[in-house]
């Protein structure tokens, strides 16, 4: 989807090329976007972004693990090529109760989603197969040499050399490793 919007009087534009087709540009007015952000979670930059507050929101449900961090009513920002990879790294199935999860875990993957988080900004990114993603300035990121099981599907793990499975989970894509994520 291609949009172009013309912010009144200003005469910016803006240029919204989704890859993936779940994103959406919607105009507020200020006090709407207050209404709309107090339903959203806490960012992964945020301080109150804690792993006190990764456990809490967890707890509140019963659905996949995986599904919960991907819900920005739960957390914001988190897309699944860091959901996946975060739960690899904390050795979680992506597919475990999110209320089962236990709060040592949690430190866990607060750490890892802010390192991953942290290291795609830093490589600009990740461009995908497709190519749609691009730098403001024309140019690729790098983010995606470093996925952990992300699109890794049938290659082997990079700890235990075991292949990487893909699951659905909430209709997303799910990728794991059946021998280090119990
Ligand atoms: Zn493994």
């Amino acid at each position: 989807m291609k949009t172009t919007i013309k912010a009144q009087g200003q005469g910016a534009i803006l240029f919204f090329n989704d890859q993936r087709k779940f994103g959406w540009v919607q105009l507020f007015t200020p006090e709407d976007l207050k209404t709309f952000q107090k339903h959203l979670g806490h960012d992964i930059f945020d301080p109150k972004f804690t792993p006190e507050y990764i456990f809490s929101q967890l707890q509140r449900s019963s659905r996949a693990v995986k599904q919960v961090l991907l819900d920005q009513n739960f957390f914001a920002g988190i897309g699944n090529i860091y959901a996946n990879d975060a739960l690899f790294l904390s050795k979680i199935h992506p597919a475990t109760s999110a209320k089962e999860v236990s709060q040592a875990q949690c430190k866990k993957i607060h750490q890892h989603l802010i390192d991953i988080m942290r290291q795609s900004v830093a490589a600009g990114g990740s461009t995908m197969k497709d190519n749609k993603y691009v730098r403001p300035d024309g140019s690729f990121g790098g983010n995606q040499f470093y996925f952990r099981v992300y699109q890794r599907a049938g290659e082997p793990c990079l700890v235990c050399q075991t292949k990487i499975k893909r699951m659905v989970i909430g209709g997303r894509g799910t990728f794991y490793c059946s021998h280090c994520q119990k």
